[in-house]
């Protein structure tokens, strides 16, 4: 916690966004938009204050954190680029790809930031809240998801209160987020080669053959509504809310057309939902395992999993 039990929502303008930065600077917690979902963002060189990301979010602390930063420049302080990594940067960033990269020896971060591992996680967010906060800060913000650990995460400012209310400083709200489920993490190796860790927003492929490092943290359970949830419900049992897909209705859905791009837009605030309603259990649609249908199945498979698996 950051002394306060008071947790200000604040509007990201640009008083705000000044706001937010002077608040960060003195080793403070802001939950900030991104176009994926709203991060809990804290300066990654103080120790403090990454210290406070882990307390607040009940994070466990073999789960290193992302590092945003506002483009390739600053980016190249923290870590190696090799040719390969500087053109997927140049390709992708600002965007929702984080790269795991060899971190320099002079990175300068706040050793719980990279969970001790001689790697670091980098991402150039898009968004112009988030893009208007590095530059006001001039220092990197290690951002997670703005959730307690292991619950559904945030892609708007309740949702982030319904979390941790009372727990962090303040709340710069900027209203839903645009793409929904979190970054494309990719792994760049020294040889150049590429390997997807996490499926995203962005569709690099299937980089890789998955022989190679994980991404620690990747549980098992996650992104869990705290109700047993169904995959691949074509229908709905009486005690059942169903989170519908194209030709699959349901109490909600997650885009009645099948577009992929909208039910990952969508996916986060329809869990919120189904774990606010009356029915004791969850039945979410098929979603084809295409684009984007890889990330809303990665995450939906995790929020299906039972919490001790
Ligand atoms: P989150 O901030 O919850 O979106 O999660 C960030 C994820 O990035 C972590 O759960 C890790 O799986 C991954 N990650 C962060 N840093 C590294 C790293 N140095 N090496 C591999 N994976 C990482
Ligand atoms: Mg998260």
């Amino acid at each position: 916690m950051s002394g306060k039990n008071v947790t200000e929502v604040r509007l990201a303008d640009a008083e705000g966004i000044a706001a937010a930065a002077r608040i960060l600077e003195s080793g403070g917690l802001v939950a900030v938009p991104t176009e994926t979902v709203y991060g809990l963002a804290a300066r990654a060189d103080s120790a403090e204050a990454v210290a406070r990301i882990y307390a607040a979010k009940g994070r466990p602390d073999f789960n290193p954190l992302i590092v945003h930063v506002a483009g390739l420049a600053q980016a190249e302080r923290y870590a190696e680029f090799s040719p390969e990594a500087r053109a997927l940067a140049a390709a992708h960033w600002p965007g929702p790809l984080t790269m795991v990269l060899p971190r320099r020896p002079d990175a300068g971060l706040a050793a719980a930031v990279t969970a001790g591992l001689p790697t670091v996680a980098l991402r150039a967010p898009a968004h112009p809240v988030m893009q208007a906060l590095l530059e006001a800060c001039g220092f990197p913000l290690a951002a997670p998801s703005a959730n307690r650990s292991g619950f559904i995460s945030p892609t708007c400012a309740d949702h982030v209160l319904a979390s941790l209310d009372g727990r962090i400083d303040m709340v710069l709200d900027g209203g839903a987020t645009s793409a929904g489920v979190e970054s494309t993490i990719v792994a760049v190796r020294a040889d150049g080669s590429v390997e997807e860790l996490r499926p995203g927003p962005l569709a690099v492929g299937r980089l890789g053959g998955g022989a190679g490092i994980e991404a620690p943290g990747q549980l098992a359970s996650h992104y869990a509504p705290g109700k047993p949830v169904r995959l691949n419900a074509e229908w709905a049992e009486p005690d059942e809310f169903l989170i519908g897909f194209g030709a699959v209705g349901g109490d909600t859905t997650l885009s009645a057309n099948g577009n992929l791009a909208e039910a990952a837009s969508r996916l986060y605030a329809a869990l919120h939902e189904a774990a606010r309603a009356p029915q004791p259990r969850i039945a979410v649609a098929p979603v084809p395992e295409e684009g984007v249908g890889r990330a809303i199945n990665d995450r939906l498979r995790r929020a299906a999993a039972p919490p001790d698996a």
